[in-house]
């Protein structure tokens, strides 16, 4: 049996990258998982792909109407949601001398306003249930800047707080929340802003000597989402080759 057996895992941006891992990782550990996603037929091919219970489900995490609609379609399917994954996220880089309102408008909404969505949505029932753990994806440009990306690290450093906030509201409801901080790692998310050059400055930077893979991601979103982290909440974890030590 493994570490999330038969636990209800929902994970959006599930359709591709890191998520698409993420949702791997919780079905091989066990987990009946929602591959939820704004791009439907991406979710419904990789639920397919996993089997088993695995669902595919649109959200546009963005909005509080659709994401009410998906964790009611969870809930009435199957009664409860035992892990929540934030992973959907966007950006567009570029200098923020030069950047524009409507692309704030859209980093904050989908990053920001996702997480705030879903949480408001999922964390009263897992206080119902007297269990729960949440896992938000936010990035070490929360942590430590990153040129190119002032609005999208605002938003992942708004996700540690929030993040350490609701652990310490929940807490006592059973529920934990955590937070994974990936650094560079092989998505399209990363080749939209990376090109070969950048890529090989990053690869010389991290001291592990190499960009992150989506599995490497997973695996502690997966550790931490199950009862082995029993005891973890409100906890900020760096999964970057060592690219940042914070
Ligand atoms: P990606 O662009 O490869 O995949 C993102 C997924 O989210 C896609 O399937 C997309 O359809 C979905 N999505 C986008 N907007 C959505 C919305 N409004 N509602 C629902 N789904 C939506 O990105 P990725 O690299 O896999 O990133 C996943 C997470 O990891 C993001 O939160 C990102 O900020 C974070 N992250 C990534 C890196 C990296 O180097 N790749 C580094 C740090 C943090």
């Amino acid at each position: 049996m493994g570490s999330l057996a038969k636990k209800v895992c929902v994970v959006t941006g599930a359709g591709r990258g890191i998520g698409r891992a993420i949702a791997a990782r919780a079905a091989s550990a066990g987990g009946v998982v929602v591959v939820a996603d704004i791009d439907r037929a991406a979710a419904d091919e990789m639920a397919e792909a996993l089997g088993g219970d695995a669902t595919g489900a649109h959200v546009d995490v963005a909005s509080r109407e659709s994401v009410d609609a998906l964790v009611g379609g969870v809930v009435d399917r199957f009664g409860r949601i035992d892990v929540l994954v934030n992973n959907a996220g966007w950006d567009k880089a570029g200098p923020f001398v030069d950047s524009d309102p409507a692309d704030w408008d859209r980093i904050i909404r989908i990053n920001l306003y996702g997480v705030l969505h879903t949480s408001r949505a999922v964390l009263p029932l897992m206080a119902e249930q007297g269990h729960g753990s949440v896992v938000n994806i936010a990035s070490d440009a929360g942590r430590v800047g990153s040129s190119g990306e002032a609005v999208y690290s605002a938003t992942k450093g708004g996700i540690i707080a929030f993040t350490k906030t609701t652990a310490r509201e929940l807490a006592r409801s059973g529920v934990r929340v955590n937070c994974v901080c990936p650094g560079p790692t092989d998505t399209d998310l990363l080749a939209s802003f990376a090109g070969e050059k950048l890529r090989n400055a990053l690869v010389k930077a991290i001291p592990l000597g190499r960009v992150g893979d989506p599995a490497d991601v997973a695996n502690a979103v997966v550790f931490l989402a199950g009862d082995e982290a029993g005891f973890v909440t409100g906890q900020t974890l760096s999964v970057s080759g060592g690219l940042t030590m914070v």
